[in-house]
């Protein structure tokens, strides 16, 4: 069965063939029936499983280009990879007019990441220590944020980012979407995930 069979809208469906995705990888097909339903999600996905997809879709849907607010959040350990995951997350949105995306980095200059966020932009992607510190400098708002996405979980720990991430995730609201993936599953994802997940659909590929 091909991505039309999912419950999919025809403007994500138009972003994932401008991917020149044709089938769901594993990881996809297993996660986006849950992720569209809004459950939480625990995914073991190792770099190459199409995960940058699979959550793609799950914060491209949930967007409301006409709300001004940053209603996502995805966390990722290397300025590298959240550049990737920027550009892919971009091209899967080519459906959706005018949604705005701002990559969050440390190591770069804050002027330019503090006048991106003066739009709010929908979906915010970065490193957790640049996250926490735009978020004491009051920069960047949560309170409008309702699904975030731990990319790489395991990396994010080894990296020592297990407090800025706890501190982070603190500050979304009530009844958020949470999707966490990670290439395995030491002792610290599990008690990542015990307290971060509600009830969570868990998927391993
Ligand atoms: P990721 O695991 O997200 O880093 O993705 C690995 C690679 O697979 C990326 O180059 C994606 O563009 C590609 N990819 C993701 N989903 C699909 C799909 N359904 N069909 C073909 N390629 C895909």
């Amino acid at each position: 069965p091909g991505f039309s069979s999912l419950p999919l809208t025809p403007e994500l469906l138009q972003g994932i063939s401008a991917l020149g995705y044709a089938q769901p990888t594993p990881v996809q097909a297993q996660s986006i029936p849950a992720l569209l339903q809004g459950r939480d999600v625990l995914a073991q996905a190792p770099t190459g499983s199409g995960k940058t997809a699979a959550f793609g879709v799950g914060v491209l849907h949930r967007i409301d280009v006409g709300r001004v607010q940053t209603q996502a959040l995805v966390l990722c350990p290397t300025r590298e990879l959240a550049d990737q995951v920027g550009r892919q997350l971009r091209r899967l949105a080519v459906g959706i007019p005018n949604l705005k995306l701002s990559v969050l980095c440390g190591g770069m200059p804050l002027g330019p990441q503090l006048a991106s966020l003066e739009h709010d932009p929908h979906v915010v992607v970065g490193t957790p220590g640049r996250i926490q510190e735009l978020l004491r400098k009051k920069a960047l708002h949560l309170r409008g944020v309702s699904v975030a996405v731990l990319d790489e979980a395991d990396r994010m720990l080894d990296m020592g980012f297990e407090e800025p991430i706890r501190e982070i995730m603190g500050k979304l609201p009530k009844g958020h979407q949470t999707l966490l993936f990670s290439a395995t599953y030491p002792d610290a994802i599990r008690t990542l995930a015990g307290a971060m997940l509600r009830d969570p659909v868990e998927v391993t590929v």
